[in-house]
């Protein structure tokens, strides 16, 4: 991109309207440009929108608010989010009764028994030679954490995580095979907080006045070096500028199959009691064998204060990664698990659950993958008017932070503005 563009009276047309879409419009808004969405489905905000379940909300993704740069944190200020100190934890192999600090902090060493926490503070500072084995990941995490924390919590866990063993993952199998929190700062920030009301209600005012087209995007229209038009299951629309963050086969439908994804699966529960974590504790993670969930929230433990209405009881959602290289599991598998999971680790029935399912979360970004995401990009740089944004324009995993940072970056990029320039456009 060469030449900045002016945005102002622009006419802007943005694919899809998650956060990713619906925050480059309320930025390019506050430079005067006229951006519509458009959106496949009924409602707004993607895999960002908040669900109900007996009239009481949880999320299938974002839990929580995490930023990084103070215009970040000012953007959702300006909405209004409110603060929140909880934690995640990791169990110990198929029991719940202890938890230890994860990701790994010193603390976690002290909430060991003692014999173990002994053996742990002997192999990080006492045996550790100070090398580190990049064979695979399962080499990898042992010569960073020892023996005797990687096999009781990252062994498990990494299993569950990549459904693969460790030992043929490659050592920076997190980094650059399924690119996961690796370049997420996030586990080190103090910043956490939840949206006022829900982000359903967020989205809302990101999504202000905008126009939304509820049309799906079967590909673009290509001129030499311009797109003309954007071609949907309803008439074509078109545009000075096409901004996506939609999936990529979507705009160009050529390509022979989609860029390849872990998924993840949800099973929401409203349980007649509790809550049922500690107090500050809001999602826990498994590495045991007995179940086969990864990760189980507790949302009005994190954010008390949204659920008023809650007198009784408490939300829960158990998380589970799909893999492309896996049989995919029937329904009934995820919901038996959940509902053995939830009787014998937190003692409590469920009154009602709901199954979620997403195909397309975590990125596979092994050689093949890149290289084809690269030959995408290649393609998109032929055009003046077109951009990708957004986790999937990215090919990345993102969190609500990373969405909001891309759109902010791309529309400094594109307009030429400095960051102070932008924030201040955009009374950041
Ligand atoms: C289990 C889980 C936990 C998470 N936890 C957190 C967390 O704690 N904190 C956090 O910040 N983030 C979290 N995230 C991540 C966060 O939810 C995402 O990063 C963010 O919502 C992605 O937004 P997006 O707009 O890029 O993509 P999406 O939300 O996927 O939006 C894409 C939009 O495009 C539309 N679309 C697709 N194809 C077409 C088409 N052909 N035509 C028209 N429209 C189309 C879709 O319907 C959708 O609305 C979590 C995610 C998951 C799955």
């Amino acid at each position: 991109m060469n030449q900045s563009i002016d945005f102002k009276n622009k006419e802007v047309l943005v694919l899809g309207g998650g956060i990713s879409g619906l925050s480059t419009a309320w930025l390019l808004n506050h430079l005067g440009a006229k951006p519509t969405i458009i959106e496949k489905e009924e409602d707004y905000g993607g895999i960002g929108r908040t669900h109900y379940l007996d009239g009481q909300k949880y999320e299938f993704g974002p839990h929580i608010l995490h930023a990084e740069h103070d215009h970040t944190i000012r953007f959702y200020e300006k909405y209004g989010a409110r603060e929140i100190e909880y934690y995640t934890r990791m169990a110990f192999g198929d029991s719940f009764e202890k938890l230890i600090d994860f990701p790994y902090s010193v603390d976690s060493i002290f909430q060991l028994p003692l014999e173990l926490g002994r053996e742990v503070i002997k192999e990080l500072f006492e045996e550790r030679n100070g090398e580190i084995d990049q064979t695979n990941l399962e080499t990898y995490l042992r010569s960073i954490v020892g023996n005797t924390l990687y096999e009781n919590f990252n062994d498990g866990y990494s299993r569950k995580f990549w459904g693969k063993e460790p030992k043929d993952i490659p050592a920076n199998g997190a980094a650059s095979w399924i690119s996961l929190r690796t370049d997420d700062k996030r586990l080190f920030q103090s910043w956490q907080a939840y949206p006022n009301g829900d982000f359903n209600k967020f989205m809302e005012w990101v999504r202000g006045e905008t126009p939304i087209i509820k049309q799906e995007v079967l590909g673009v229209k290509r001129a030499k070096s311009k797109i003309d038009a954007v071609i949907t299951n309803g008439p074509e629309l078109s545009a000075d500028i096409y901004i996506s963050t939609i999936p990529l086969k979507s705009i160009f439908p050529e390509i022979r199959r989609d860029l390849s994804y872990a998924g993840n699966v949800l099973v929401a529960m409203k349980l007649e009691e509790g809550p049922v974590f500690p107090h500050g504790v809001g999602g826990i993670y498994n590495p045991g064998e007995k179940f086969a969930f990864k990760r189980v929230c507790e949302y009005p433990s994190m954010t008390e204060e949204n659920y008023p209405e809650l007198k009784n009881g408490t939300l829960i959602g158990f998380e589970y990664n799909t893999f492309p290289w896996k049989e995919s599991l029937p329904q009934e598998f995820y919901i038996q698990d959940s509902l053995r999971a939830s009787k014998e680790l937190l003692g409590v029935e469920p009154q009602s659950y709901r199954l979620h399912s997403h195909p397309h979360i975590y990125p596979i970004r092994d050689k093949k993958e890149m290289k084809m995401y690269s030959n995408i990009t290649k393609e998109v740089s032929k055009y003046d008017n077109f951009f990708l944004n957004g986790r999937y324009g990215n090919f990345r995993y993102t969190n609500m932070n990373d969405c909001f940072e891309m759109s902010f970056d791309l529309i400094r990029d594109l307009s030429g503005l400095t960051t102070d320039e932008l924030i201040r456009e955009t009374g950041l």
